[in-house]
């Protein structure tokens, strides 16, 4: 008899009914509708099938499914907020894996003001963490525009990065412990913060940006910041990108480490996102080639000094003729106002039509010429559709969008000339001495190009350690990287 879902193989029953015994009824599904929403990827892209969807309340409950998993040949596919760029938390087409869903584990287990920290369960929403830190006249110094839905554990596989990182560092700055399971259920227990400890490896930096593919994260210990008392944020409108990098080098200066974010949006992303918002307003009367976001934070200085600092560094910057207008955010509404803007330019974009997107980095001091130079070679080389780049300029990381010609058919375009054009920028990054993925990981959607560009002695270096810490490939196959070849 062929094996369905409503027909499942002897073994396969076995399996569920052992997982539902373990988890039972909260934690387990095999609702096709409860199920549908966690089988498609946050941008559209990929659907897949999956045995079940799991969702444990405990690292004990994550701990004896992933025994359960391994002795019953069972692929696992880690799942957060399902928030991810990459298609990682998107099971294959087989329908054989189960979704590892941590959402429930979503307990702030402790958190210590005093000591500027926190332990949080692998399925804390970013923006409750917030909250908590908030509540505790703290921060966490890391946001990104799926914070209603991205998870810590999601963060952590992903080592994402966000709109802070040119002064906090990326996800892996922030992790100072880190429990999880490993692909034999046993459990990595480091959550204990130690500023010091030289036994051997750091394991849990080798757990962070894995994308689910070495351990399932169940907690992480993480640090926490004062809360800013001064804030200073602006809008800048310029001409071109070469004086955005300039800008940029200015305000380092100026601001020194109250320089928090510098993001670039070109003209046509602020066209778009004012078009898909209904209240938006731009904050500059005139329309700029480029506009730049400026955020300059303290935990000190009132933020009286912050603002006049900021405001006659970009008075320099205006006398200069370096940039065309600047507005200083009046109040934090007005600032997240801006923020709104920044944030909404991938939601504005996918309202427009097919692109293919590529989180790309280059040497800060390249990124302007990059953009320069590879904007147009893609533009000719496929003739009507518009490259755009924006984002975190201050980190040598731009989102460069690659949009399809108009008329170009949602999920046919990007087959048919789409992955062309992608490979075109990746080869093109990788003539600059760039990464293919600067924070949204690799998951299924650029595994062919990283084999393709990666260097092969780090990704040899890397099918060593999956081997050695998943010999069986289960935890969450088909991403990041290609199962080695068998000896
Ligand atoms: C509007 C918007 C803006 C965004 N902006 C940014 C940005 O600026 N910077 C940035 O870096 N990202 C950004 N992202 C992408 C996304 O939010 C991050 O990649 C985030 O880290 C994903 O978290 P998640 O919980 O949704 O993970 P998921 O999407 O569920 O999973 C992502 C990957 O991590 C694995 N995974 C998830 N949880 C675990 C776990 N507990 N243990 C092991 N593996 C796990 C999955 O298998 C998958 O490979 C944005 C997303 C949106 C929707």
């Amino acid at each position: 008899m062929t094996e369905t879902a409503a027909h499942p193989a002897p073994t396969t029953a076995a399996f569920l009914e052992r997982c539902a015994q373990l988890l039972g009824p909260r934690g387990l599904t095999t609702d096709p509708e409860r199920m549908d929403t966690w089988l498609t990827d946050w941008r559209g892209r990929y659907t897949g099938l999956a045995l079940a969807l799991a969702a444990p309340a405990s690292t004990t409950e994550v701990a004896a499914l992933v025994k359960l998993c391994a002795a019953h040949g069972v692929p696992i596919v880690p799942q957060g907020g399902n928030s991810g760029m990459a298609g990682g938390a998107t099971p294959d087409a087989s329908g054989t894996a189960l979704i590892l869903s941590l959402r429930r584990m979503n307990a702030i287990r402790n958190l210590d003001a005093d000591a500027g920290q926190v332990v949080c369960e692998a399925g804390v929403i970013l923006q409750h963490l917030h909250d908590a830190a908030e509540a505790a006249g703290l921060r966490f110094p890391l946001t990104l525009g799926g914070k209603g839905s991205a998870t810590i554990g999601g963060l952590i596989s992903t080592n994402a990065g966000g709109t802070q990182v040119l002064r906090h560092g990326t996800m892996r700055a922030q992790v100072l412990g880190l429990e999880a399971v490993l692909a034999n259920g046993d459990v990595l227990d480091t959550l204990t913060p130690l500023k010091k400890d030289n036994r051997g490896f750091d394991l849990k930096q080798l757990l962070i940006g894995s994308e689910g593919t070495l351990g399932i994260v169940t907690a992480a210990t993480l640090r926490l910041l004062p809360a800013p008392i001064g804030r200073a944020t602006a809008w800048v409108g310029l001409g071109g990108i070469v004086e955005a990098r300039t800008l940029l080098r200015q305000m380092e200066r100026a601001m020194g480490d109250a320089l928090e974010g510098f993001e670039v949006v070109p003209a046509h992303c602020l066209d778009s996102v004012l078009a898909h918002l209904p209240n938006a307003r731009a904050p500059l009367g005139d329309r700029h080639e480029w506009n730049a976001l400026i955020e300059c934070v303290s935990p000190v200085s009132d933020s009286t000094s912050l603002r006049e600092t900021l405001e006659s560094a970009l008075a320099a910057a205006l006398e200069d003729t370096l940039i065309a207008d600047a507005v200083i955010a009046a109040n934090d509404t007005q600032a997240e106002d801006f923020w709104n803007l920044r944030d909404s330019i991938s939601a504005a974009e996918r309202a427009l039509g097919p692109a293919m997107q590529h989180d790309i980095s280059v040497p800060v001091e390249a990124m302007p010429e990059f953009i320069l130079a590879a904007s147009p070679a893609i533009e000719s080389a496929f003739p009507g559709t518009r490259a755009v780049a924006f984002g975190h300029l201050g980190d040598g990381n731009v989102h460069f969008h690659i949009l399809a010609p108009q008329g170009a058919v949602r999920g046919v375009w990007e087959e048919a000339e789409g992955k062309a054009v992608s490979s075109r920028v990746y080869d093109l990054v990788t003539q600059w001495s760039g990464s293919i993925s600067a924070e949204h990981g690799i998951g299924q959607m650029k595994i062919d190009e990283l084999a393709r560009l990666h260097d092969p002695v780090a990704l040899a270096l890397m099918q060593r350690v999956k081997a050695a810490l998943d010999p069986d490939n289960l935890l969450n196959p088909g991403k990041l990287l290609h199962a080695a070849p068998q000896p």
